[in-house]
């Protein structure tokens, strides 16, 4: 008796092995360079994707703190979705030559790039580094402009199905639904910001000229001087000068510069700072997804243009 309760213990053992060895190798691990990748990964790859970002919602997505840790993600992982258009340069490349994972390797299918098929904007004729840290593959900010995200929910399920084919059903249909989700909520979007057609907003970086087109927005001043540079007390005179003749009511602030140069513009201009993000997480309340912090962005906004005296 002992011995046969022994046995179907044992029995029991490899079937319950065989089924864990089962999940784990029909899930793959996905490392996304930043949250909003990771977050619409998240959305196409459903249950067949376990999905960690490297760049932290609130940190300066250029420089990223490469830490020995994300090199060990990296070595492990099966996936890595990155931007495509150089907004991870400084700082990926160095952690994926301590990873040597073979399946991340440019031209692998482990390696998906968002930015295929998107309208790049701003992309220099010759890329001249003396006027800052200037992105030869276009702005590469892209991913803030719903449309956009639509196309990159796209390519990240055809990377997916490449590597799942038995899920691509599954996965053109998650695909499916987001864009659909993503194209009713657009037409809300677009009709709260119509009433602020061609308003100017200053932010802090030239990050959101994607958004700005999608939605009828200027953003063509900003607090740093030139891409890396902290704003200088010239800079922001000037800065105030132009604000007040184009009568500005917005300035967009993220969460990682000090709010000290937006709050000395807002005081000499009346300009409104409204706290901002370009990554789910980035600002309390967004932490949802891409449509919840597309959600706030939107709403913020508009309450910030209704409510100036
Ligand atoms: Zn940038």
């Amino acid at each position: 008796m002992n011995r046969s309760h022994h046995l179907r213990v044992c029995l029991l053992l490899v079937c319950f092995g065989h089924l864990t060895v089962a999940i784990a190798a029909s899930r793959l691990n996905v490392i996304a360079t930043t949250p909003d990748i990771a977050a619409i990964t998240r959305v196409v790859g459903g249950d067949q994707v376990d999905v960690t970002a490297l760049a932290r919602p609130t940190e300066d997505v250029h420089f990223v703190d490469p830490k020995p840790s994300f090199i060990v993600k990296l070595n492990r992982a099966d996936v890595l979705i990155e931007g495509g258009a150089e907004l991870e340069s400084a700082w990926l490349g160095s952690l994926l030559e301590g990873a040597r994972n073979p399946k991340l390797a440019l031209g692998a299918p482990g390696r998906i790039r968002c930015n295929v098929g998107i309208a790049m904007r701003e992309v220099p004729l010759q890329a001249d580094r003396s006027q800052g840290d200037i992105h030869a593959a276009g702005n590469p900010h892209f991913l803030i402009a719903p449309t956009n995200a639509r196309q990159v929910a796209h390519n990240i399920g055809q990377g997916l199905a490449q590597l799942l084919p038995d899920q691509r059903t599954a996965i053109e249909q998650r695909v499916g639904q987001f864009q659909a989700q993503l194209d009713a909520k657009l037409k809300e979007w677009k009709a709260t910001l119509a009433p602020f057609a061609g308003q100017p907003v200053v932010a802090y970086h030239n990050s959101w000229p994607y958004f700005g087109a999608e939605f009828g927005l200027q953003f063509d001043l900003f607090l740093e001087p030139k891409p890396g540079i902290p704003p200088s007390s010239a800079h922001l005179a000037g800065l105030i000068t132009a604000m007040r003749e184009r009568k500005v009511q917005v300035i967009f602030q993220d969460p990682y510069v000090s709010r000290k140069a937006a709050e000395t513009v807002a005081q000499n201009t009346g300009a409104k700072i409204v706290p901002v993000s370009q990554f789910p997480g980035g600002v309390k309340g967004t932490e949802g997804g891409y449509i919840e912090l597309l959600d706030y962005l939107v709403s913020a906004l508009a309450k910030a243009f209704s409510t100036q005296p």
